[in-house]
């Protein structure tokens, strides 16, 4: 999907609604443009949003990752045992803080291959 193109017009209207919400308050929101064109605006200005009906959420808290069979995903790195690093991954690399040298080594093995 393209990225939606935030006008200046949208953008300045988007800065407006912000600043007459006050905090943990509800936006009003009455622009044109469609919602998810204003929460992509958000994320673009650091904003992290997030989705669920549990309106009485106070405190988000990170958990292991699941894939989408419900398996824990886990680094993708082998131990010097021999055995898959159990350890959760750091970002999209894959690799686990322990592993993280194994995601730059990778690169540069690409390229010399
Ligand atoms: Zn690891």
């Amino acid at each position: 999907m393209p990225r939606p193109t935030i006008s200046a017009a949208d953008a300045e209207e988007f800065d407006r609604l912000l600043a007459a919400t006050p905090t943990g308050g509800e936006i009003a929101y009455d622009h044109a443009q469609p919602k998810w064109i204003f929460l992509r605006y958000l994320v673009e200005q650091g904003y992290l949003l997030h989705g669920s009906n549990e309106p009485g959420i106070e405190e988000f808290r990170t958990r292991p990752q699941r894939d989408a069979h419900g398996n824990p995903i886990s680094c993708r790195a082998t131990t010097r045992r021999g055995t898959p690093c159990r350890r959760e991954p750091l970002g999209e690399d894959g690799y686990c803080p322990s592993h993280q040298h194994l995601a730059e080594t990778e690169d540069a093995e690409l390229v010399a291959a």
